[in-house]
């Protein structure tokens, strides 16, 4: 069986991940397992760039096949915001209770509260060479103010186009069917296979 490392320590995305992949047959592993993998500071100004940072930085530490994730929030009336620093929008990194006060601090007053989460993934093989990428999207509005108590980070202020509810309020499964997270994972599975036997 092939073992693929999920070059992440967050606890959400890796719970979310198991789940996308458990029907795929390979051994999990996560950073939590290897210590010897440090943090990669996240100096890309894209998705894109950090994912393949992550990737490639976790892949040389270990010598395992990678999977780099960097996702996040844009804010249309925000210009973009948080983007790239949504893990760190006030401040420390992934202060989640503090991020999602200043969200809506930026956004009192705002009708216009069209949003977006975005999702890339990167694959590196053992010797660090990024060999495929992916990116998903999904389509929300900001709400005023929080609902529900699943998923994590902004979960419980988005509520994704075409649904009544927030991510926060949806099985993980249904999360999934729609989130980025979920299509960027579903879109890179058979460039995965492609590699990994
Ligand atoms: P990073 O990829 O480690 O830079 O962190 C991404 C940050 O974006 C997280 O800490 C969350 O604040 C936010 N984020 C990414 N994906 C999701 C999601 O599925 N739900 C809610 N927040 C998310």
């Amino acid at each position: 069986m092939a073992t693929l490392l999920l070059a992440t320590r967050n606890d959400g995305k890796v719970r979310e991940l198991r789940e996308i992949f458990t029907h795929t047959g390979y051994a999990l592993e996560t950073l939590a397992s290897h210590p010897e993998a440090g943090d990669v500071p996240e100096t890309g100004s894209t998705f894109g760039e950090n994912a393949e940072l992550k990737a490639v930085s976790a892949a040389r530490a270990t010598a395992m096949w990678a999977l780099g994730e960097d996702s996040g929030l844009e804010v249309d009336a925000l210009r973009g915001a948080p983007g790239v620093r949504s893990a760190r929008f006030a401040g420390p990194y992934g202060d989640t209770e503090a991020n999602n006060a200043k969200l809506l601090v930026e956004l009192e007053g705002v009708e216009s509260r069209s949003a977006r989460f975005v999702c890339a993934m990167a694959l590196a093989s053992p010797d660090g060479e990024v060999v495929a990428t992916s990116r998903g999207t999904c389509e929300g509005v900001i709400l005023e103010e929080p609902q529900g108590k699943g998923g994590f980070g902004y979960d419980p202020l988005f509520k994704p186009e075409g649904k009544r509810v927030t991510m926060a309020e949806l099985p993980s499964e249904q999360k999934s069917a729609l989130s980025h997270r979920g299509r960027a994972a579903r879109a890179i599975l058979p460039l995965l296979a492609a590699h990994l036997s």
